[in-house]
């Protein structure tokens, strides 16, 4: 069966993974609280990534195809950094959307989702509806009178601001005139929608309507996505400053910090996880683009001539981390991007991109790009903030000759003291997001089946397949019945369990059906009951949420029995 956004939405939000930031007071859009259970499954990720990266990472063995053996760093820099670092970097400048506004309902938009949002939209879906029978082959057979008819009757409760709404029969002239002078125009959805919204179309030209009322957008603007704040008690340009968009300047600038500092030789990373913000102009799809979000990203520095081998094989181990925490194969592809696509400095880039249930059938998301960014960072913090020139790279300049924003002038290179060789290394970087990686994880476990309850009767089960790795709660511990000693000796392994270092849980309250339910829905990956035969002759069953089974053990084997299946997963 699909899964749907909705039903993952709202077990989020009963079962305590994730809530609406300021809830109480409405909610801020592009804002969200992870929950009791959200918090440990978000801690969980990463951690997953951090073992991974670097507290796993055997620096003296070649692992998993690595060109050689390296090193691996971690490092967290500040929120806040000095504003040059977003000049020379190019956000200051460069990193904006662009965005329409509607002149009726003043609502924002982004200028490349404003046609996927009318696809979604209610009044666009009524508005085709009444062409129902004329529809053939993605082309509108245009009918006025009926779109008159849906423009006097549903149009203003749906889109009050479409000009079809306001003004009926202006705006079909000139869909009758065009079409007297022109009878093969195209009148596909997005044309005709066009024409819907234009009054005035030899003044404005033609006009896209607002995904929420119908009304006109205004010409697509630049719009930078950077927060801003000040530094200290006055607000001057000087004092100016920006919560940073992305961890990964943190690591440029403290490159030659840890050379220095920790005796690492090239090719060595190094890896932050961190909050950074955004000011998104349509955050949506739950946290999939939030305006503050969690980044998980490393800068890997490796000589020039290695630096493809390198991007190769962080591109593929990054693909494998996601299977290797359960998501199928079939939702998640690594998707080259094309030559156009690419940042004015990199030599190649591939996204990690899973199939999220909100986006429609062959549609991906993206969870991490992994970038060849080139020498681009360590030079513009070098020399200055860089621009495309005729011959590559070169320093951005004012009328005068001066450089557009100056950089550190400290020397970035690296000196190889084995090979005396002096370069500046050329950087890989797998950027991530915590809370995307989150969604998707949830996405993905998120099952229903039909079990029987405790009479028997067949009843639909909602459960998480969750990586035990990544689950919140490892295992659950029940009495069968609240007498007979059960409730002792269930609180006895529980406490084991816990002082084992394993996130476990008690309950007694209710059916034990019903126990285990709760537990499924959360994802707990075993449930321990203490019955009759625990007190006769010291043993509990364990059960296994994804395939039912229920083994018996010794009481005195539960804790090794749950940190191997920890181990093994
Ligand atoms: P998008 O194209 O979706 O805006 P991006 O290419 O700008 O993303 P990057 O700058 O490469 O994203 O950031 C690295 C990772 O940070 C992304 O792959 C994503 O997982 C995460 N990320 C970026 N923007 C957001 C956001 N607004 N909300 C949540 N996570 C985000």
């Amino acid at each position: 069966m699909p899964k749907s956004m909705d039903q993952i939405v709202s077990l989020c939000k009963r079962r305590g993974f994730l809530f609406q930031s300021s809830e109480i007071y409405g909610g801020i859009n592009g804002f969200w609280d992870y929950g009791p259970l959200g918090v440990e499954l978000k801690r969980n990720v990463r951690a997953a990534w951090w073992n991974d990266m670097i507290t796993n990472h055997d620096e003296f063995s070649v692992l998993n195809g690595a060109p050689r053996e390296f090193q691996m760093t971690g490092i967290e820099t500040s929120i806040i950094m000095h504003p040059q670092v977003w000049k020379v970097s190019g956000h200051y400048d460069l990193f904006a959307d662009m965005m329409q506004t509607c002149r009726h309902c003043k609502k924002l938009f982004r200028a490349d989702h404003v046609w996927s949002m009318l696809s979604d939209s209610a009044w666009v879906k009524s508005f085709a509806e009444c062409f129902e029978k004329s529809v053939s082959d993605d082309r509108i057979i245009f009918s006025s009178p009926a779109a008159l008819n849906w423009a006097r009757r549903r149009g203003p409760k749906v889109a009050p601001g479409l000009a079809l709404v306001r003004n009926p029969e202006i705006t079909m002239s000139w869909l009758a005139e065009d079409l007297q002078n022109q009878p093969d125009l195209d009148l596909g959805l997005p044309k005709l929608l066009q024409y819907m919204a234009t009054e005035q179309k030899n003044i404005t030209g033609f006009q896209m309507p607002c995904p929420e009322c119908g009304g006109d957008l205004t010409e697509p603007r630049r719009f930078n996505l950077m927060f801003e704040t000040f530094t200290g008690a006055i607000q001057t340009e000087e004092n100016r400053a920006f919560l940073r968009p992305e961890t990964a300047q943190g690591m440029f600038v403290n490159f030659k910090n840890v050379v220095d500092s920790m005796s690492v030789r090239v090719p060595f990373g190094i890896a932050q996880i961190g909050k950074s913000f955004r000011n998104e102009i349509t955050p949506r799809n739950f946290t999939f683009r939030s305006r503050e979000f969690e980044q998980m990203e490393m800068e890997f520095f490796c000589h020039p001539s290695e630096s493809r081998q390198w991007y190769e094989y962080w591109r593929n181990r990054r693909f494998a981390w996601y299977q290797k925490l359960g998501i199928a194969s079939d939702n998640l592809i690594l998707r080259d991007h094309a030559q156009d696509e690419l940042s004015h400095y990199s030599v190649g880039t591939a996204d990690v991109e899973y199939a999220f249930p909100f986006l429609g059938p062959g549609e991906y998301g993206e969870l991490e790009g992994i970038a060849h960014r080139g020498d681009f960072d360590l030079r513009s913090h070098m020399e200055g903030k860089l621009c495309k020139g005729p011959n590559g790279l070169e320093l951005e300049k004012l009328a005068d000759g001066s450089p557009k924003y100056k950089g550190s002038g400290k020397d970035m290179n690296y000196f190889d003291d084995q090979s005396r060789e002096k370069f500046l290394p050329h950087v890989i970087e797998p950027a991530a997001g915590a809370d995307r990686a989150t969604l998707a994880f949830l996405c993905e476990a998120y099952h229903e089946d039909q079990q029987p309850d405790d009479k028997g009767e067949m009843q639909s089960r909602v459960y998480l397949k969750l990586h035990p790795k990544l689950a919140p709660v490892k295992v659950a511990v029940f009495p069968l019945i609240k007498k007979e000693g059960m409730p002792e000796k269930g609180l006895e392994i529980y406490r084991e369990l816990k002082s084992a270092g394993i996130a476990a849980v008690y309950a007694q309250q209710g059916a034990i059906g019903k126990r285990y339910r709760r537990q499924d829905e959360i994802g707990t990956p075993w449930c321990i009951t203490v019955d009759g035969d625990t007190m006769t002759a010291g043993t509990v069953t364990l059960r296994d949420r994804d395939s039912l089974e229920q083994i018996r053990l010794p009481v005195t084997g539960v804790v090794d029995e749950i940190a191997r299946r920890l181990r093994v997963s």
